[in-house]
């Protein structure tokens, strides 16, 4: 029989299409089955198509989907496009494109590329977040979260991006800096939208301790950046004003013996009382007046000169009872807080550094263990680190936590304040003055004020007649849109004009696919319960406190809402390392990119998916190497051709006999390649060394002997190609079919392994030092004489004997004894 050549190109492109008439990766709805919901972040559909980190996300989730599918679950493992967002609208704004229609051009493309990966999706069930299909629920959705309060506008200081035209959320501000396009963040007071992410703090942060699947690296950024900090309202009086309460909150008590000054916002109700009369009172009434031009960005930003004024007046310490003088400065702001903050120059940068401007006491209240800082002349800086307390009366000797809390209760006991906590979380602000997104569904009407549309009169569709001069947000230059009517009372409103940050449609995404032509509402709440959690979502690491916290945060206001039965979206989080070349992330900057259809083209897809696997563990980076592509194409074709040169074996149905010893070790090898494939991705999704073991069982196979029987042959040959299958499925498939299979190799089960064909067959061997028998070691009759060597060698027992003398020699008779020369 003529040898066929693997060609990878002509068999993937027929694959691909056979699976896809024959509906091979749709969803099973089978109560019968346990169910397995596997998903992969979807792409933004930019100009460039799919990139090798995409390619990574996507073939390990494919992985884990079909190798769930053999081990018989009813398997969900969708696709989609993340589809609004910024590079479309500027397309439209630097080259005049039409943002749908370029969006659609994009995902059309990303689609084709991901067909060409060979990625087994349930492609009914994909899901476009810009179609007004989707965006309509979106808007349904905003409506919830606005009737239960959680949706509300306010006037604020916002992250304001100059190039991208545009606030951002907290979250989105990296350094200073717009995640998307780096830009410096500036700010701006505005009128925007906000979700109520603050009330569900606490939540968010203890249901972090459940989620086992996640890597502790991730759950430990989500920690920080909700930031919990328990701290102490601390009450000072001033005995001139009838001890009139001033109450500071600090993050800090246990400093409280090295306050020396109290700070009050000039707007604090007590100014006027407490500066009456004194030297500096005409000064510090025109202070206030000067600081009523100066909006509240400025005053508290770091560059901003500190300026303050003595007021003349004096509180008392709730501890020591020592005069604390009562100073006004520009940093202090009348809403954030209690508008007055106490002064610690010791042990806080700023208080520090407005110390020393006005000549203001140091006082050290914390050490290190090399009781640093001593002296207030050896500061340069202020000493912020954690340390053990001084100076401070009954407290001293306690360290930083002990002490917030110690300090805390006794203030508690006193009446002197309480212990209170604080978020460093903050509401997610959610509007974008920006064309390609979710239009907020709230009108404003001059009677009514500002309503909700009705649910039946959604989606509010995203207008045509748009403008795109790079300036305005171009939904305000839309009159069809701005000008509608008020669903309250008929007359004249405005609509908003404020789009929804795209990370909305993200939050939600994976709800939808579960029933993704449900034209009655967002989703089916029963398939939504039987589906969700998913069970392994993949995705990188640069979402862990943006999307991962969205999701988490919208998936709790459901459960509140009585829409889904459980608090937390994803039971496992698989965060893949990057895609390196050359020492550094792969970008076009860089001019070290693979593309992945250069890849396909000259070895297919299926060796791009091998190496992808190969290369490391999917959490780990993965360094892109040509000859370690080279490689896996070399396995896949002595995987074929060690199928052509059996297919007479393969096709025939030969009894399986094992006698003789290296029958007996094929056995053990195909049952233990099976063990540790299945456990590998199983338990510990390491598709790498998955993949070393089938190399193994491949190598084995080789150095079976022509007489060997048959029907184990066969038994390793098909054990090799069904394991490799969830890997590399196109070749697999063709080898399958060749062997003789109507039925596609996906639909079949995955292989079991016997336990009791994993233990070696033993043999005593004796053990000679310098020709004298000093022991005796059991091993396993199939080794050749390195393995022997090897075993006796690793072995403590007999490593003692030689007693680190150096080896001259070692002499083995298979089965019989090993004589080790030694001296
Ligand atoms: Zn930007
Ligand atoms: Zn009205």
């Amino acid at each position: 029989m003529r040898e066929q050549v693997y060609q990878p190109e002509k068999i993937e492109k027929k694959w691909q299409q056979i699976w896809e008439e024959q509906e091979t990766y749709k969803t099973i709805e089978d109560v019968s089955k346990p169910k397995y919901y596997t998903l992969e972040q979807f792409p933004y559909p930019s100009g460039e198509g799919l990139h090798m980190g995409h390619v990574r996300v996507y073939t390990i989730g494919d992985v884990i989907a079909r190798f769930k599918r053999m081990k018989g679950y009813q398997v969900l493992h969708p696709m989609g496009a993340d589809a609004f967002g910024l590079p479309a609208e500027n397309a439209a704004i630097q080259r005049g494109v039409n943002p749908k229609e370029w969006t659609l051009k994009n995902m059309e493309r990303i689609r084709t590329e991901q067909k060409r990966l060979g990625v087994s999706y349930d492609w009914d069930r994909y899901v476009a977040t810009c179609l007004p299909d989707y965006y309509k629920w979106t808007q349904w959705l905003f409506l919830l979260f606005y009737e239960r309060g959680l949706a509300y506008k306010k006037k604020a200081a916002v992250n304001w991006c100059p190039t991208c035209n545009t606030v951002l959320a907290n979250e989105q501000v990296e350094d200073g800096r717009c995640w998307r396009c780096d830009s410096e963040v500036t700010k701006k007071e505005l009128n925007q939208w906000f979700l109520r992410i603050t009330d569900y703090a606490e939540r968010l942060l203890q249901d972090l301790d459940q989620l086992e699947g996640w890597p502790e690296k991730v759950k430990m950024m989500q920690r920080n950046w909700i930031g919990k900090s328990k701290g102490a309202e601390v009450v000072f009086t001033v005995p001139t004003l009838d001890d009139a309460k001033i109450p500071v909150f600090t993050t800090r008590p246990d400093t409280l013996y090295g306050v020396t000054y109290l700070v009050l916002a000039p707007e604090h109700p007590l100014v006027p009382q407490l500066i009456k009369g004194k030297e500096n009172e005409q000064k510090i009434l025109q202070f206030i007046e000067d600081l009523k031009k100066v909006n509240e960005i400025t005053r508290t930003s770091t560059e901003e000169e500190k300026v303050g004024y003595f007021t003349g007046s004096y509180a008392k310490h709730p501890l020591t009872e020592e005069d604390v003088p009562i100073w006004v400065a520009n940093y202090v702001l009348m809403d954030y807080g209690t508008g007055a903050v106490m002064g610690v120059p010791a042990h806080d940068e700023r208080d520090f550094h407005f110390a020393k401007k006005y000549h203001l006491p140091i006082k050290i209240v914390v050490q290190n263990q090399d009781g640093y800082p001593q002296t207030v002349e050896e500061m340069d800086q202020a000493f912020t680190e954690d340390g053990i307390l001084v100076h401070s009366d009954r407290f001293n000797g306690l360290q930083k936590q002990e002490a917030i809390q110690t300090i805390g209760k006794y203030l508690e006991e006193i009446g002197k304040g309480k212990r209170t906590t604080t978020y460093r979380l903050r509401d997610w602000l959610i509007s974008r003055q920006r064309y390609w997104g979710t239009p907020i569904p709230i009108v404003y009407c001059d009677t009514c004020g500002e309503v909700p549309v009705p649910l039946d009169q959604l989606p509010v569709m995203l207008p045509e007649d748009v403008t795109f001069n790079g300036k305005d947000n171009p939904l305000t230059t839309s009159e069809s849109f701005v000008h509608t009517t008020c669903p309250k009372c008929g007359g004249h409103a405005y609509r908003e004009t404020d789009t929804m940050d795209t990370f909305i449609d993200s939050s939600w995404y994976y709800f939808r696919y579960v029933s993704p032509h449900e034209e009655t509402k967002p989703f089916d709440s029963k398939l939504v319960n039987k589906w969700l959690p998913v069970d392994e979502y993949i995705g990188g690491i640069e979402h862990a406190v943006l999307h991962l916290l969205y999701s988490r945060f919208f998936t709790k206001v459901l459960y509140d809402a009585g829409l889904i039965s459980f608090q937390e979206p994803f039971k496992s989080l698989l965060t893949q390392g990057m895609v390196i070349k050359d020492g550094a992330k792969m970008s076009k900057s860089k001019g070290n990119v693979v593309s992945p259809n250069e890849i396909i083209e000259k070895y297919g897809a299926d060796t791009g998916r091998l190496f992808i696997l190969f290369a490391a563990p999917p959490d780990r980076d993965l360094d892109w190497s040509d000859s370690g592509v080279e490689g896996s194409h070399r396995f896949l074709n002595r995987v074929w051709r060690l199928v052509q040169q059996n297919l007479e074996t393969l096709r025939s149905h030969p009894e399986i006999k094992v006698e003789t010893d290296e029958e007996k070790e094929l056995r053990r090898m195909i049952h233990l390649t099976i063990k540790r494939v299945t456990e590998d991705i199983e338990l510990r999704n390491n598709f790498n060394t998955a993949i070393s073991a089938v190399m193994e069982l491949v190598n084995k196979i080789h150095s079976y002997p022509e007489k060997g029987n048959k029907g184990l042959l066969k038994q390793a040959i098909e054990t090799v190609v069904v394991l490799l299958a969830p890997m590399t499925p196109h070749i697999t498939e063709e080898l399958w079919q060749m062997m003789g299979h109507d039925s596609s190799i996906h639909l079949q089960e995955w292989p079991t392994f016997n336990e009791e064909y994993l233990v070696l067959d033993e043999v005593e061997i004796a053990i000679q030092i310098n020709g004298k028998i000093r022991g005796k070691k059991m091993i396993p009759t199939s080794y050749g004489k390195e393995e022997i060597e090897k075993a006796v060698l690793d072995d403590e027992r007999i490593n003692e004997w030689i007693n680190g003398k150096q080896i001259r020699k070692v002499i083995v008779v298979p089965g019989k004894l090993v004589n080790i020369v030694i001296g």
